[in-house]
């Protein structure tokens, strides 16, 4: 049987960023989820905060709750201290991620703990099937030294958060695995030029958010502008060559849910109903109940 050439991801559609705020008044830029036509199944919202100001990150984000979906928070630079509803503690360091399965609900806290120096890093909500929503909260902290990274032949790296690194001749699989989404969450780092190739499976949706430099999706003209994400069509490959700048961006990738979404802030679920179950059950402090 003749051996098909992989197919390229075609370049979709650019989402820039935009700058909002959230919690109590952190600033930052939302790619997707900035509106409900900006989501990419299963990933529901993608948050940068990147600054030097404490006034704009150190108010962070106080007891809220949330329900259906999950959370992961990948720190580059600064420290965040992680307390729930249950008395779990965890700080997040330069580095390091924290993944948050909210089922059917957490009560948390999210705050910067430096007094100075720069705060970046990113939110990611992950959307959970239906049979999953209900399911009880749990999470991990990951250290940085968990996350394994690989030297790309061609110069640059590779961390490699979840799912499998399967480029540059190696497999490589990150500490979060076994979820029915199989997310692909890679921190790709480019010198000047230099091109990465990864292999993603057919059906599966993915997308690329530039953080530093510029990125030039492979058969595309439009060279990816800092802060900005883009979807990719459908295909056997995501492939990028790093503008004159080099490049360093988020590669995600997961397999779509395909239901219904109806989002209320922090309540993501199928149905109406379900949203007002889940805000009734907030006010009267069963959110979190077995
Ligand atoms: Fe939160």
């Amino acid at each position: 049987m003749a051996t098909e050439e992989p197919v390229v991801r075609p370049l979709a559609r650019i989402i820039p960023a935009m700058n909002t705020s959230d919690g109590a008044g952190v600033r930052l830029r939302r790619s997707l989820g900035s509106n409900e036509r900006t989501r990419l199944d299963p990933f529901l919202m993608l948050d940068e905060f990147s600054s030097v100001n404490p006034g704009d990150y150190i108010a962070g984000f106080p007891s809220h709750p949330h329900r259906g979906f999950e959370t992961v928070t990948y720190i580059l630079d600064g420290h965040m201290r992680h307390e729930d509803h249950l008395g779990n503690q965890g700080d997040l360091k330069s580095g390091g991620v924290q993944w948050m399965t909210a089922g059917r609900g957490i009560i948390h806290s999210e705050m910067p703990q430096q007094l100075e120096g720069r705060m970046r890093g990113f939110q990611l909500w992950i959307n959970l099937p239906a049979r999953e929503k209900m399911k009880p909260a749990g999470y991990r902290d990951i250290p940085p030294e968990e996350i394994p990274v690989h030297a790309l032949s061609g110069g640059g790296r590779v961390k490699v958060i979840a799912g499998r690194l399967d480029a540059d001749g190696v497999l490589i699989d990150g500490p979060i695995a076994g979820l029915s989404t199989e997310p692909l969450y890679l921190d790709v780092e480019l010198p000047p030029g230099a091109a990465f190739a990864q292999a993603t499976p057919r059906g599966h949706n993915a997308m690329v958010y530039v953080f530093e430099g510029r990125l030039r999706p492979a058969g595309s003209n439009d060279l990816l502008a800092t802060h900005s994400a883009a979807i990719l069509a459908d295909g056997d490959l995501a492939s990028f060559t790093a503008g004159a700048e080099g490049a360093r961006f988020l590669l995600l990738a997961g397999r779509p849910i395909g239901e219904p979404i109806v989002q209320y802030g922090p309540f993501v679920m199928n149905t109406v109903a379900e949203i007002e179950r889940a805000i009734l059950d907030y006010q009267t402090g069963r959110l979190t109940a077995a």
